[in-house]
């Protein structure tokens, strides 16, 4: 059967070329970064030549850039070690309903430690409206974490207009950009953001690997307590293979971005297009024009999602609803609910997130059995005979 990878905001598969980059720290390369022998040379070599690559993908200076386990990690990193940082300033977080897991929980979680969160609303586009955000500042807001690109849409958000009313406001900006890097162009200077996410395996990484970006100046406190790695800002011997693999994903997104992304959304669009074409009351969720080229997000109505990936899964092809995180779950997509989509249309929504794998042919092959998978869903709903 084909095998079709429609899922690359899940995770994306490890490139040839980042595996050959690491697999010398996981064979010979073995020694300790910071022992300042022989055997620890090559992997701190390794460290800060991989530090070098990603500090170029996101324009910042190498002390600017602390690598961590993950996406999760960098946003917990970011929003925990400024509320301590900041604690004797104010108690006050503003995010978006829209966030990832890992923003909103950790969110939640500070609320047992006193830090109160304003979650900004999202219009039918998936867009927040910045007067309001203006206007939720208060006198003890230390922290906005706003994320650059919605995993589940693909909806990018005005990151250096919020970057202008957090400075303007002596306000602390996060934004996690892990769906952001590798695919469109991120400038940590050019966009006054303090602190930036991202993780390994979303661009072609290993699982496992990240970077946040901390601007000079801004006060983090640890999460990870330890040795003197990252200039005392995450303790543990770093993952030298993990770094270097990270390192080279960098390089090759740089390299490859600009291409890939007039690819992407050209096949995009034509899933969109095609689908739209052969199957009646489907909806494109968000904004037609800010939007990452590589992500659909589309309702079937009268449909429900996670057995339309049943379905799909039979035919060969990887697809998501809602974020993977949420999935398995029977809750509606977080994110389209605030959007404004009901419940049934936030349960038969599916996304198509592609990759540098995917070709005409799969998009094709999509649009060819599509029609049929959701005309038999359907007639099995009663709703459905009446809407006809
Ligand atoms: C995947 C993802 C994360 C989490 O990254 P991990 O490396 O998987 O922990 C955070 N934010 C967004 C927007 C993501 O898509």
């Amino acid at each position: 059967m084909k095998k079709i990878y429609f899922d690359h905001n899940a995770t994306t598969p490890v490139d040839p070329e980042v595996l050959d980059a690491m697999l010398p720290f996981l064979k010979e390369e073995f020694g300790n970064p910071s022992s300042i022998h022989w055997a620890g040379r090559n992997s701190r070599k390794a460290i800060e030549e991989g530090r070098d690559k990603v500090c170029r993908l996101l324009n910042c200076a190498n002390l600017e850039l602390i690598f961590t386990s993950s996406g999760t990690e960098g946003d917990n990193h970011a929003i925990k070690g400024v509320a301590y940082a900041k604690k004797e300033k104010g108690n006050h977080i503003i995010t978006t309903k829209v966030e990832h897991p890992a923003v909103l929980n950790t969110c939640k979680h500070l609320a047992k430690d006193g830090f109160e969160t304003t979650y900004l609303d999202v219009d039918s586009d998936g867009m927040i409206d910045l007067e309001v955000l203006k206007a939720a500042i208060t006198p003890k807001t230390i922290l906005i974490s706003i994320m650059y690109a919605n995993n589940e849409t693909g909806v990018i958000l005005p990151i250096k207009e919020i970057g202008d009313i957090a400075k303007a406001r002596d306000v602390t900006f996060h934004t996690d950009a892990v769906q952001a890097a590798g695919k469109i162009p991120l400038d940590a200077q050019k966009l006054n953001v303090d602190l930036l996410t991202i993780s390994g395996h979303k661009l072609y990484g290993p699982k496992g690997t990240g970077a946040l970006f901390a601007k000079r100046g801004v006060r983090l406190v640890p999460l990870i307590h330890g040795g003197h790695h990252d200039r005392n800002r995450r303790g543990g011997t770093e993952n030298v293979a993990g770094i270097a693999g990270l390192g080279k994903a960098a390089e090759i997104a740089m390299r490859d971005m600009e291409k890939e992304s007039a690819q992407l959304s050209t096949l995009r669009n034509r899933i969109e297009k095609g689908l739209a074409e052969k199957i009646p009351h489907i909806k494109v969720n968000g904004h037609a024009d800010k939007r990452l080229p590589n992500t659909a997000n589309i309702s079937f109505e009268f449909v429900e999602g996670e057995s339309l990936l049943l379905n799909l899964d039979m035919k060969g092809i990887a697809a998501s609803s809602g974020s993977a995180c949420t999935s398995g779950s029977l809750e509606p997509s977080h994110v389209l609910l605030a959007m404004g989509l009901t419940h049934e249309m936030s349960h038969g929504s599916v996304r198509f997130s592609l990759g540098k794998s995917n070709t005409a042919g799969d998009v094709e092959y999509l649009i060819e059995i599509m029609p049929a998978i959701v005309e038999r869903m359907r007639s099995m709903s009663p709703l459905y005979a009446g809407a006809k």
